[in-house]
């Protein structure tokens, strides 16, 4: 009988808990969800008729304010997978050190089947409830996306925000993940997936952790799968490819393909697109059942889904050495057992798939302060990159080729900034996380990831004079 979701979170806090001296009591504190806001809640359907919609907002953590952690539309949504889900978003922040709590919501609603004028409704009237009992605000608690919800609902709740919430002055702060023209900012469609490529690449370039695997270091070349391609897996794909990786293995709900020699992963989605199914890529071998894929021999294991999707079933047939979890609690914790008896390396979520919310954050700084990245900047850096572009000429005596003269004149812009900065906390939170894991020799690195949160975590409360 397998264990909640939230058990399973609670399962690696306390395996991390015991090669730490924070006090029981601010462990307890750590590790309770502080607040959940249930609701049911009347939504007209578009043939008139009424149906009771139920949603969820879990709020974890309050040890940093506002809390943060997407919103989720699907059928099977509950109370403990969103607890689940919020803790998961307090530990995260921590370790990439973004100075929120954790939190999450869930509506139960099939995106997939329901019209959108319905899933404004219900957007509209979640956000609504959302206000009433202030489970929102740029300065309490602020939602992004998840499974099933995107831009698109993003800007649905920063307009009823708008419209109803107490801040006139920053309400767009009240929600991330928000499209351009909404101020969102410049990267963040593809940050979860590109992070989890940062975080693959980080490990691989150590080459004493890659060496036992029997892999060689770097991306390049290696073979991998990627379970689930929607927001996540697609950009962990396509970053992937970009990096010279050979994406063999993909899935979607409805079924998966596997090609040694490697799949172009924009045009199967563009296939699945026209004709509705993954069936009928040439050279391709497509299987129904889309769990079949994490079973195919690869390099890199990236499970992009959702939660449980390796389990003790299906856990020792795996034919991979490494796996980079893009998606929240792929692997149960008895999966994970057997894995790493078998040697197989994981980096864990709470790391791998922080970048979305680094650049969430980068959002709602953008949207407190009102006024993007590069405005202040850009055209001074133009000018400062024009002033050495003449030096260069004046001390050489002749002018740089046009091609090496526009790469140095080119002035950063947002999405330059969002990505450097997305590099660098990647970066330094994986040394944090690495290190422990090395000078201590804790099992793997998700007990070092969650050992690492717990003390941040446990620090901020010392800091707020809760513990010496
Ligand atoms: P999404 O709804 O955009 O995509 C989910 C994808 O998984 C879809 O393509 C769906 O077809 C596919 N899928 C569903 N069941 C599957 C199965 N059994 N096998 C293979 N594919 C299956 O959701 P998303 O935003 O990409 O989130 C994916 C995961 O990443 C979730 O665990 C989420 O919590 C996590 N995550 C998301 C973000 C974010 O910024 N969106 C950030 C951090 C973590």
């Amino acid at each position: 009988m397998s264990s909640s979701f939230f058990d399973d979170v609670n399962h690696y806090f306390d395996a991390a808990r015991r090669y730490t001296d924070v006090p029981q009591g601010i462990l307890e504190q750590i590790r309770a969800c502080n607040a959940v806001y249930r609701m049911r809640f009347p939504v007209r359907q578009d043939d008139g008729s009424v149906v009771v919609v139920r949603g969820y907002r879990a709020e974890h953590s309050h040890h940093r304010l506002p809390t943060k952690g997407g919103i989720r539309y699907a059928l099977d949504v509950s109370q403990n997978e969103v607890m689940a889900l919020a803790a998961l978003m307090t530990y995260k922040c921590a370790v990439v050190d973004v100075p929120f709590g954790g939190a999450k919501g869930g509506v139960c609603v099939d995106p997939r089947t329901e019209s959108p004028s319905f899933l404004e409704r219900v957007t509209r009237r979640y956000t609504s409830e959302l206000i009433r009992k202030r489970f929102i605000g740029p300065d309490v608690d602020v939602p992004a996306p998840d499974v099933g919800t995107g831009e698109r609902e993003m800007g649905w709740i920063a307009d009823t925000y708008k419209a109803q919430g107490p801040d006139t002055l920053n309400w767009l702060a009240c929600v991330t993940g928000k499209a351009l023209a909404m101020h969102g900012v410049g990267g963040r469609r593809e940050a979860t997936g590109l992070g989890a490529v940062l975080a693959l690449d980080l490990f691989l370039s150590e080459r004493e952790d890659v060496k036992p695997l029997g892999l060689g270091t770097g991306i390049a070349g290696k073979r991998i799968i990627v379970s689930g391609l929607g927001k996540v897996g697609l950009h962990a794909a396509l970053a992937a490819i970009e990096r010279d990786a050979i994406v063999v293995g993909v899935s979607v709900s409805d079924g998966a393909l596997y090609d040694e020699g490697g799949l172009d992963v924009e045009s199967v989605l563009r296939h699945r697109t026209e004709t509705g199914s993954l069936r009928g890529i040439a050279g391709a071998q497509f299987f129904a059942d889309p769990d079949t894929i994490l079973e195919r021999p690869c390099d890199i294991l990236i499970p992009a889904a959702l939660e449980h999707q390796i389990t003790s079933e299906n856990a020792s047939r795996l034919k991979t050495k490494l796996i980079v979890e893009a998606a929240n609690g792929p692997i149960t914790p008895e999966a994970d057992s057997i894995l790493r008896n078998a040697g197989v390396t994981i980096v864990p979520d709470i790391y791998a798939n922080a970048g979305g919310v680094v650049v969430s954050y980068f959002e709602w700084i953008k949207n407190l302060s009102h006024i993007s990245f590069e405005r202040m900047t850009r055209r001074y850096q133009q000018i400062a990159n024009n002033r050495l572009l003449d030096v260069i000429t004046r001390l050489t005596g002749k002018p740089l080729p046009p091609e090496d003269a526009a790469v140095l004149s080119r002035a950063p812009n947002e999405i330059d900034f969002v990505r450097t900065a997305l590099e660098n906390t990647m970066a330094i939170s994986y040394e944090k996380v690495r290190e422990p894991w090395k000078r201590r020799s804790l099992p793997d690195l998700r007990t070092s990831a969650y050992l690492m949160s717990i003390e941040s975590i446990a620090n901020s409360y010392a800091l707020d004079g809760i513990f010496p």
